[in-house]
């Protein structure tokens, strides 16, 4: 699934088009629409103000309020293409064409993603964590989000009520860094080791963010490229393959429902 360094990679590609204006929107399915503010036909002739992220969501600000925001669900993807090019791919749910000759598309052959037309952006927010990048983000607020919590901490990490934008990779890959295990409760992590699980997030996204992003399978950036985090994985994914600086063979484990990796020698 995409997470926030994929979509903030999606995002930062579609700065490009940003005060561009809409000249067409063609909702392929209209039960792609999951909460509908406004009309669609409010859409064409209005202006994109901005580009946004928040969590794994992206929003694409229209002028009078109007915000389009997008969720890749599972294997969505998100990208930009020439106006006359074809679209040679299936699941096409949305084709946005715009005054510089390019046009959006959207799709998501799972349709576990959506699309909401949404007027009131703080509302829509209103439910999600902390953006991991924040200055916000301290050591400080995730360890006291550890105080009253005996989940283990990656289902912690991967609440977006309590932190936005982080998913199953990048759990893996901050909790390796951090020498935790993804099955600690988290209360019992220390203040030190709050400290290094919260730096540990943001080295993990900035860096995937500098990559454009993991393709593990799906993910595509905003010109349909893959990325290339996927190259700097270390435990993510890495079935009976020896930890980077132990050997030992990592474990493989669900974790409130999620596959997950860890080295059982260097993690505690
Ligand atoms: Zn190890």
């Amino acid at each position: 699934m995409p997470e926030l360094p994929e979509i903030e990679t999606i995002r930062k590609s579609f700065d490009k088009i940003k005060n561009t204006i809409i000249l067409d929107v063609e909702f392929r399915r209209e039960d792609i629409i999951r909460q509908k503010d406004y009309s669609p036909e409010k859409i064409p002739q209005k202006q994109i103000i901005d580009i946004n992220r928040r969590g794994k969501f992206l929003i694409i600000v229209l002028e009078k309020n109007m915000y389009i925001i997008l969720h890749m669900g599972m294997s969505g993807r998100c990208y930009i293409m020439n106006v006359d090019a074809n679209i040679a791919e299936s699941h096409v749910h949305l084709v946005v064409t715009l005054n510089n000759k390019t046009k959006i598309v959207y799709q998501d052959p799972r349709r576990f993603g959506g699309v909401w037309l949404v007027k009131d952006m703080e509302g829509f927010f209103s439910h999600i964590g902390k953006e991991p990048l924040s200055d916000e983000f301290t050591a400080n607020y995730l360890y006291e989000l550890t105080r009253k919590r005996k989940t283990p901490i990656k289902n912690l990490l991967l609440n977006q009520r309590l932190i936005a934008g982080i998913g199953n990779i990048y759990a893996d890959e901050a909790l390796y860094m951090a020498e935790v295990r993804p099955n600690r409760p988290a209360n019992t992590l220390t203040k030190k080791e709050a400290q290094k699980l919260r730096n540990a997030i943001r080295k993990v996204l900035n860096t995937s963010i500098e990559n454009r992003g993991t393709t593990f399978r799906d993910f595509r950036d905003g010109y349909n490229e893959s990325g290339h985090f996927q190259n700097y994985l270390k435990v993510y994914g890495k079935t009976n393959e020896p930890c980077p600086v132990c050997t030992q063979i990592l474990t493989r484990e669900k974790i409130g429902g999620r596959t997950s990796h860890y080295c059982d020698n260097c993690q505690n």
